[in-house]
């Protein structure tokens, strides 16, 4: 496999991309030199069987603990159910595997891909058990992600880890409201075991007050009605706060068996299983975004820890990178996401490759960066060894 010079020897990250700089002499990158380098404090480097096991442990005593209250409430809990493969997962094994009855919840931000409703459907006609759309904050989902495109301004973080953050946050504060609504005490989410970045299994409970709004959600052109999507001291006054568990940080997880399982079921049609076909079209128009401004897919760091704690993963990241760069370089990598969400924003390609731009001249890496968006996204080929 043809690699650069100029990328680290032990990860995918690039000399000169998100702020890494990659040592001429031993061959690699801050990171891997360093593992303390930058590590910042809301990615979880450091988890280790003991977690997991003491996880599992409490994982098992929350779903006993649920059994033995069956019946005392109307919900037994909330599952989070985006449409995606691992929420149907999971709202399947609640109701037949620990035989509870959950309350699945979505969240519409109206950047939803129709795949990710159409699974919602058809599981819903296998899976009986109740279910709401919150719609209530499609208006500041787009405001929220427009800020985000306008303000971005670091040279080490890319805009889709700041925004995928921001806006999680919004969609737990909407389903935690949903909870104290419904007196419910145990919210599950179906984050897989790599989308781990800020949490580990749990997410604690004194995030959820004010916390996790924005400082921005102050400012222009945020209003009240934005704001009160979060929740406030006073709401919770009078409640037991649930808490929220991510149950695939800790038990067996395995893709291929999840696929299986919401395929072999019928949950969803075949195919519509695929994460590119249900994640958000926002994502489309950030990767953009991350690859033109910084020259690395997004999520290079966090695919680099992955492949740090795992070296045979390596090859998979870099031939995914060799595949999806150039699409993600035209926004062609699903065009029609990609144009949906800049729609919804407001906003035209040529204004996002000003932004880019922009930011890309102010950038002491600027060359090295030119280069690299080059490297995997020219159409010529160089001769294979
Ligand atoms: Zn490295």
């Amino acid at each position: 496999m043809i690699e650069p010079e100029h990328m680290c020897k032990k990860c995918i990250l690039l000399d000169g991309s998100l702020g890494v700089s990659v040592n001429a002499s031993t061959g690699l990158c801050n990171y891997c030199e360093d593992p303390e380098y930058k590590t910042p404090s809301w990615w979880k480097t450091q988890i280790t069987e003991e977690m997991r096991r003491e996880g599992l442990k409490d994982w098992q005593q929350a779903i006993k603990r649920a059994q033995s209250r069956r019946g005392k409430h109307k919900y037994d809990c909330i599952v989070g159910y985006s449409g995606g493969k691992d929420s149907t997962a999971l709202l399947w094994k609640m109701v037949n595997e620990y035989n509870l009855n959950p309350l699945a919840v979505t969240i519409d931000s109206g950047f939803i891909p129709e795949t990710a409703f159409e699974n919602v459907r058809d599981t819903l006609q296998k899976i009986h058990v109740d279910h709401v759309i919150i719609d209530s904050a499609k208006e500041t989902f787009p405001k929220l992600y427009k800020w985000m495109f306008l303000h971005q301004d670091s040279e080490d973080r890319c805009l889709t880890t700041s925004m995928c953050e921001a806006c999680s946050d919004l969609v737990h504060a909407l389903v935690v409201k949903e909870a104290l609504k419904q007196n419910i005490e145990l919210i599950l989410f179906g984050y897989s075991p790599d989308e781990i970045r800020r949490y580990f299994y749990e997410i604690p409970q004194h995030e959820i007050i004010e916390e996790w709004m924005p400082q921005f959600f102050w400012e222009d052109p945020f209003t009240k009605g934005d704001r009160s999507h979060f929740i406030t001291q006073e709401e919770v006054k009078n409640h037991i706060l649930p808490r929220i568990l991510l149950p695939y940080h800790v038990v067996d997880y395995e893709e291929d068996k999840i696929v299986e399982l919401v395929e072999s079921k019928n949950l969803v049609k075949k195919g519509n299983s695929s994460t590119l076909k249900t994640s958000c079209h926002i994502i489309m128009a950030a990767s953009f975004y991350d690859l033109n401004r910084y020259g690395i897919v997004p999520y290079a760091l966090q695919f680099s820890e992955l492949i740090r704690q795992d070296p045979t993963v390596r090859k998979k990241w870099v031939i995914t990178m060799k595949q999806i760069s150039p699409l993600i370089k035209q926004g062609k990598f699903n065009e029609q996401g990609f144009n949906f969400a800049l729609e919804k924003m407001g906003m035209t390609k040529s204004q996002l490759s000003d932004l880019i731009q922009k930011q890309l001249d102010r950038d002491p890496n600027r060359e090295k960066i030119i280069r690299n968006v080059k490297l995997f996204t020219s159409q010529r080929r160089r001769k294979r060894n």
